[in-house]
């Protein structure tokens, strides 16, 4: 394979790499094929000057990476964090196209960001970044290109301002340009829940699988935003779980008799994140994920499961509500506790979020509208054949969880590419 271009220097782009290359080694994949799998067909970098509420100027950094297009238009959120470069979006970019074809959505996998702290701005600072991003973003996005949705540090909010410079700019209103809008603005029902839901759904799903009752079980969730609050609030309410570990970026809680989440509502809706929680005790956020529990979610960042930690988890099931929370290394240690461990990997575990886009996507291209429960019951069937079929490849071939989920994912894609062939 070639070296990458250094465009894309990043821990979690290595990681992209790295999985790719031992997925491509497992499949055998021809050599003439791996460069062309693997590199981004779009890089875009853009720079977004703002006018600040004292009266200076910033240039925020955007990027948009589209994978590859060989199966339809490119599909992927947008994240507002002070990580975000190139190297992380175009991993994510990857890591998205293998999630969409482990789903059998129509889509090659993007991902864009701008380089700042949400937080940090103004809400009409918040709007102008946002609206300068897309319009700088125009020429390389659209309905049947590139549909742009949220991802961390973005919200339904940011996908209208979005929906809305892109419609100026095309003198009408195109809702099928970006997902996870407002209901009201031709969002979908439930995808706003959708990525914490089928969370919870894999998770009960592995439940059943091990022949554990849920009622009882015991979780531990890392990152309590969209998708870990809705993740942790199903597992709670609906199946009788107790949340023993909880944590954001501010603070980090563990109470084994189990924290109660009405408790931590309440905080939140007063208070922006969870530095001032008083209804557990604190906990280091590291020796929060290596505690005893039946169920780990890490639903924030990368990397965060890794070659000193693998070894520690005292989990019996680790569903990857985040992208890329496990790092390489700690994969060759969970490979080894297969039996102890079972790994719903990030490319299923998350893939309610963008299942439900798409449902998104096909709606506003109709204008026909489907309720709750109709997204719902299409949401969990694909879930369930996707996990179906990632747990029968790997008994078939005794390989873990997460090379059987890439095995699946990869091969299909390199399978649209050879039929497509090569253009000249
Ligand atoms: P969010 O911005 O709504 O929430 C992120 C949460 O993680 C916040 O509570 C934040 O405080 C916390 N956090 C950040 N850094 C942390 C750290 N080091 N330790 C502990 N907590 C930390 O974001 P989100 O949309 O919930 O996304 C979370 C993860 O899920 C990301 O990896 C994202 O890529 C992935 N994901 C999101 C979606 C989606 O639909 N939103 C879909 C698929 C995957």
């Amino acid at each position: 394979m070639l070296t990458p271009p250094a465009i894309y220097a990043d821990p979690a782009f290595d990681m992209a790499v790295e999985q790719f290359r031992l997925i491509a080694d497992y499949l055998n994949i021809d050599h003439n094929d791996r460069d062309r799998l693997l590199l981004p067909k779009r890089a875009i970098t853009v720079a977004l000057p703002v006018h600040r509420d004292d009266g200076s100027t910033t240039v925020f950094t955007g990027y948009r990476v589209q994978h590859h297009l060989t199966m339809g238009p490119t599909k992927g959120g947008t994240r507002f964090a002070p990580s975000v470069n190139m190297g992380e979006i175009a991993a994510l970019s990857i890591w998205m196209s293998w999630k969409c074809a482990l789903a059998g959505l129509p889509y090659g996998g993007a991902k864009g960001g701008i380089t700042l702290n949400p937080r940090e701005l103004s809400i009409r600072e918040l709007e102008a970044v946002s609206r300068r991003y897309m319009q700088e973003m125009i020429p390389f996005v659209g309905p049947h290109t590139d549909i742009m949705g949220p991802d961390m540090g973005t919200n339904e909010q940011i996908m209208a301002w979005f929906m809305d410079t892109y419609s100026v700019h095309m003198g009408h209103t195109v809702s099928e340009i970006v997902t996870g809008k407002p209901v009201f603005l031709g969002g979908s029902a439930g995808r706003r829940e959708s990525t914490g839901r089928g969370v919870a759904f894999l998770v009960e799903r592995a439940l059943d699988f091990l022949k554990i009752k849920p009622e009882g079980c015991t979780a531990i969730v890392q990152g309590f935003g969209n998708v870990g609050s809705v993740a942790a609030e199903a597992l709670y309410y609906k199946s009788g779980v107790k949340i023993i570990g909880l944590s954001d970026a501010y603070a980090a809680f563990y109470d084994p008799k189990g924290i109660d989440l009405d408790q931590v509502q309440v905080h939140l809706r007063n208070h922006p994140d969870l530095a001032n929680f008083t209804g557990a005790s604190r906990i280091d956020p590291e020796e929060m994920l290596v505690q005893p529990c039946d169920i780990l979610i890490p639903a924030a960042v990368d990397r965060v499961i890794n070659g000193s930690n693998a070894g520690r988890l005292q989990c019996r099931i680790l569903a990857e509500a985040a992208n890329g929370p496990t790092t390489p290394e700690a994969d060759v240690i969970l490979d080894q506790r297969y039996n102890e461990i079972l790994l719903i990997p990030d490319i299923l575990c998350n893939a309610g979020g963008v299942i439900v886009s798409y449902f998104e996507w096909v709606q506003d291209l109709q204008n026909f509208f489907w309720n709750e429960t109709e997204i719902a019951d299409r949401l969990f069937r694909i879930m369930d054949g996707a996990f179906t079929a990632v747990v029968k490849r790997a008994k078939t071939e005794k390989i873990p969880y997460r090379r059987a989920a890439l095995a699946i994912a990869v091969e299909r894609v390199l399978k649209a590419k050879q039929t497509r062939g090569l253009f000249p």
